[in-house]
C-alpha cells in the first residue's frame, strides 16, 4: 500500500479537486503555488512506464481538461504539468501522479532553468541508442 492509495480510499484526508470511476485530483499538500494539484490514477502504477495505454488516455485528458481550469478559474498566466519518473528524477511517491502547477508570473518556488551541456554531443548516435531495440 502506498501514501495515494490510502488517500483513494478514503483513508488519508485530502482537498479532492475532482474524481471519476479511473482518477482522482487532489490539492498538493505543499502548494508549490496556489492550486497546485496532483491527478492520479485510482489503480496503484508506480510511475508513467508501468501504466497502461487506457488508463493514461484517459489521465492525460482529465489533465488537460483540470490545467485549462485552473488557469482559467485561478487567474494564472500558465502552468506546468510535470510528471516525476522515479527516485532520480524527484518521484518520491511511487504511485503515478501529475503535477498541475499554475504560474502567476510571480517569484515562485518552482524554477525549472536548462542548462545545456556544451560537450559535442553526437546526435545521430543518440537517436541509434534510443531506437536500438527497435
Ligand atoms: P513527487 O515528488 O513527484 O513524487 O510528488 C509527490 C507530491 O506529493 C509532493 O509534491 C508532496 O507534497 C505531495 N504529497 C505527499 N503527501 C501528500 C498528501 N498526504 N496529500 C497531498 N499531497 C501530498
Ligand atoms: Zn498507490
Amino acid at each position: 500500500m502506498c501514501i495515494f492509495c490510502d488517500i483513494i480510499e478514503g483513508k488519508i484526508p485530502s482537498a479532492k479537486v475532482y474524481e471519476d470511476d479511473q482518477c482522482l485530483a487532489i490539492l498538493d499538500i505543499s502548494q508549490v503555488t496556489r492550486g497546485h494539484t496532483l491527478v492520479m490514477p485510482k489503480q496503484h502504477f508506480a510511475n508513467i512506464l508501468e501504466c497502461d495505454e487506457q488508463t493514461l488516455a484517459h489521465l492525460i485528458e482529465v489533465v488537460r481538461d483540470l490545467a485549462g481550469k485552473i488557469v482559467k478559474n485561478l487567474d494564472a498566466r500558465g502552468c506546468n504539468i510535470l510528471v516525476n519518473t522515479n527516485e532520480a528524477a524527484g518521484q518520491s511517491v511511487m504511485h503515478l501522479h501529475f503535477h498541475i502547477i499554475p504560474r502567476y508570473g510571480n517569484d515562485e518556488g518552482l524554477n525549472i532553468e536548462f542548462d545545456p551541456h556544451h560537450e559535442p554531443y553526437d546526435l545521430a548516435e543518440i537517436v541509434r541508442d534510443i531506437n536500438k531495440d527497435r
